[in-house]
């Protein structure tokens, strides 16, 4: 059997291989390995879309009746897809950055102490946590983890010490490397509440035994650029924290103008101004679709695809200077892999250019693929692994413009 018959076999034999068929493909022989940065468009959504556009001209502001319920509706329909969190304990509103603001302000409002979080931690993450801890007088400690495993729940404990911490953040699945963090370990072993971003497993494989969290929608959950995020506050702990970003969405009875601000309970709170409505039902359709392949399934189909890449990468990349940026266990990363190499921006370059894969960089060496088990076939991984091999092999880095890009 050719290695690319093994391929076929093993998406003869995919469970979810008919998904692939719900979403919009352009050219089918560009391979699109980067839906972990902006996942595909799924064919419901465009009529999804539409008829929201059709609704806001005929109904005008009397859709609202309709559409105000959906931050919540749609913060739901994730909680049970995506986190296995219960009713009430998801919301939809604004940014992941906003978000992650809102918790992590409404933590250091009831504690004192440091702000503990990794190093490599997404910058955005960072950059608040930064701004917070300058704004609220508050130690950051940023903490070393290996770059390949990713945070352990030793590292936390070194980090958090014996000093007083107000909060602990940190990604689920790392956004370079991939390393699955260990929720369970890591929740045991800080000595402050924990804030989990979610960005890069939400839609993959579910996390266990959190009880905050913030993450994307237009990665793993299709929802297109600019979605808004999810926040998640787990029952228990709504009733000690309150969104310090008070605007008229988190308000209870919000059309009662008159009244002083005194917010839902629970994480209606986290509302704060009108939420983005084409977005929404474009969130509701991406969720739909993560709820009806399983999340169990999704998390296997992702381990045994990364399996496949990092097997390939074995034996074709290997010699030609390629270094593995992720974990080998596949229990323990997420739906990407990096691959590092010395000339990776070239490459990556060279890949989109000549090649017709679809990768993203991220500095200083490694390229990011991305194999979202919604729509990846195995074929896709053989085929970019093949491309890549042929391109190295030939030196096409080297006919590149390897100027620098706004977007990487
Ligand atoms: C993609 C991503 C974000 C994005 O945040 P936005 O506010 O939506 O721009 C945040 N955190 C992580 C870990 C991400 O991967």
């Amino acid at each position: 059997m050719t290695e690319r018959a093994r391929a076929e076999h093993l998406d003869a034999e995919d469970p979810l291989a008919q998904f692939r068929e719900r979403f919009v493909i352009g050219d089918p022989e560009t391979i699109y390995l980067d839906g972990n940065s902006l996942g595909r468009l799924p064919s419901a959504t465009r009529e999804r879309i539409a008829g929201l556009v059709d609704q806001w001209g005929a109904e005008l502001v009397t859709a609202w009746e309709e559409w105000i319920e959906l931050p919540a509706r749609v913060g739901d329909l994730i909680g049970e897809a995506a986190l296995g969190a219960k009713p009430g304990e998801v919301i939809v509103s604004d940014s992941t950055t906003v978000n992650l603001y809102k918790l992590a302000a409404a933590l250091l409002a009831g504690r004192p102490g440091a702000i503990v979080a990794p190093r490599d931690e997404f910058p955005t993450d960072r950059y608040v946590l930064e701004g917070l801890a300058s704004a609220h007088g508050r130690s950051l400690t940023l903490f070393e983890s290996d770059p390949i495993d990713g945070p352990s729940a030793e590292d936390v404990a070194r980090a958090c010490g014996s000093r007083q911490v107000a909060l602990v953040c940190l990604s689920h699945v790392n956004y370079r490397s991939g390393a699955l963090a260990d929720t369970r370990a890591i929740e045991s072993a800080a000595s402050a509440p924990v804030v989990w971003d979610l960005s890069h497993s939400a839609g993959v494989l579910a996390p266990a035994g959190i009880g905050l969290a913030v993450g994307c929608t237009y990665k793993y959950l299709n929802a297109g650029p600019g979605a808004p995020a999810f926040l998640y506050v787990r029952e228990d702990l709504q009733p000690g924290l309150r969104n310090p970003v008070q605007g008229w969405f988190g308000q209870a009875r919000q059309f009662e103008m008159e009244r002083a601000y005194d917010p839902e309970p629970g994480v209606r709170g986290y509302l704060t101004g009108t939420p983005n409505i084409p977005a929404l039902v474009a969130i509701e359709e991406g969720a739909k679709l993560v709820a009806e392949a399983g999340i169990e399934r999704l998390e296997a189909k992702a381990q045994a695809l990364t399996t496949y890449l990092v097997e390939l990468h074995d034996a074709w990349l290997a010699p030609l200077g390629f270094e593995l940026g992720s974990r080998r266990d596949p229990r323990r990363r997420g739906a990407h892999v990096s691959l590092r190499h010395a000339e990776a921006w070239p490459i990556s370059r060279a890949l989109i250019e000549r090649a017709r894969v679809i990768p993203d960089f991220r500095g200083p060496d490694s390229i990011r693929l991305g194999l979202p088990p919604l729509y990846t076939r195995f074929v896709d991984v053989h085929d970019a692994a093949d491309r890549l091999r042929s391109l190295v092999e030939r030196g096409e880095q080297g006919e590149v413009d390897p100027a620098w890009r706004r977007v990487t």
